[in-house]
């Protein structure tokens, strides 16, 4: 529906703000015979992926930036609106490519179409304009940018989340692939050492078939605080899996490892566990393989020389360390 009778003030329009008053008077006789068009609510103005060949200034009511929701209805997104004097569409018409969202009527509206014709116009004739609209891509593009930091620190939020472990909070497996190639990598580089601890549970599963499973997580939780620390700040514990646990231990001897993992040894055998917070349960013990990196080592075989030092704890009895 097309209202020519109309009524708005030029000025009102953003586009037109601040211009001088020969600017007005020719932007009035070039945009006198551009139609205004009503908009209810909830109607589509914008079609995102359309290609855009004319902008909208709203003159009454409120548009707004939609998406889709699992029903394929539009519904609102209540950051981003369009308020009476400010415009929708100009970037299509700028660069004549799609538009990239959908905006709808969030209330029954009354819009200015402005034919892209006449827009190149303005901007040719009318500099106060011109730059008006310079004004209003430099605050979308800071508006964009903002957006795209604040997505940038939800990513990194969940990409450190993902690297944890749930139950014992310690580093993950996933943490694990991602960082220990990089430790190996610089201590080649630098010649200094690296020595890692594979820490294996001892009798876990008869743990679990006597308490129960979730006894077991307790228990399995309380052997990754004492792990946890015992450690300085360079080191890193990770759980690698079931109930076993790796430290790291960058810039370390075998010799001063073989001394980390003794102390962290005697201190879990130490360590009660108590059920409900209150019950004491028997001491959960662990076996502890200690590996340092060899020349030309890459990270897997370093893992794999601190398996077999760890079943040689193993099979020595247990509740102990190996190298
Ligand atoms: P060993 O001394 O030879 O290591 O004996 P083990 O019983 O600890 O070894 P095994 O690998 O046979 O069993 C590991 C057990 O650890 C079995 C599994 O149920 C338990 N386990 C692994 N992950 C978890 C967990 O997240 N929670 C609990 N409660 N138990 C776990
Ligand atoms: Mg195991
Ligand atoms: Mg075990």
């Amino acid at each position: 529906m097309v209202f020519k009778d109309t009524h708005y003030h030029i000025e009102d329009i953003h586009l037109f703000r601040d211009v001088d008053h020969a600017n007005v008077l020719s932007g009035r006789e070039i945009i006198k015979d551009c139609p205004v068009v009503k908009a209810t609510k909830g109607q589509v103005v914008l079609d995102a992926n359309s290609s855009g060949s004319r902008l909208f200034i709203v003159l009454r009511g409120t548009l707004g930036i939609t998406k889709l929701n699992d029903d394929n209805n539009h519904i609102e997104n209540a950051i981003t609106q369009y308020l009476p004097g400010e415009c929708v569409g100009e970037i299509s018409v700028l660069d004549e490519e799609i538009h990239s969202a959908t905006i709808c009527a969030l209330s029954d509206s009354e819009l200015l179409v402005i034919e892209a014709e006449i827009m190149w116009r303005l901007i040719d004739e009318l500099n106060g304009v011109a730059r008006n609209l310079l004004q209003l891509l430099s605050f979308r593009i800071r508006a964009a940018n903002a957006q795209i930091r604040s997505r940038q620190k939800v990513g990194e939020f969940y990409r450190q989340l993902s690297m944890v472990d749930g139950l014992t909070g310690l580093h993950n497996r996933a943490w694990l692939n991602a960082q220990l190639p990089g430790l190996v990598e610089n201590a080649h580089a630098t010649g200094n050492p690296l020595s890692i601890i594979m820490v294996d549970l001892d009798h876990f599963k008869r743990f679990n078939d006597e308490f129960g499973h979730l006894l077991g997580d307790d228990a399995l939780q309380t052997s990754a605080k004492v792990l946890n620390a015992g450690l300085r700040p360079t080191d890193f514990a990770a759980r690698y899996g079931g109930e076993e646990m790796m430290v790291i231990l960058p810039g370390t001897t075998l010799k001063a490892a073989l001394g980390v993992a003794q102390r962290l040894c005697s201190k879990l055998a130490k360590t009660r566990v108590f059920a409900d917070n209150q019950r004491p349960m028997p001491h959960i013990t662990g076996s502890f393989g200690v590996a340092s990196l060899a020349i030309g080592q890459d990270s897997a075989q370093l893992i794999n020389s601190a398996d077999i030092a760890l079943y040689k704890a193993k099979n020595a009895g247990r509740n102990q360390v190996a190298s």
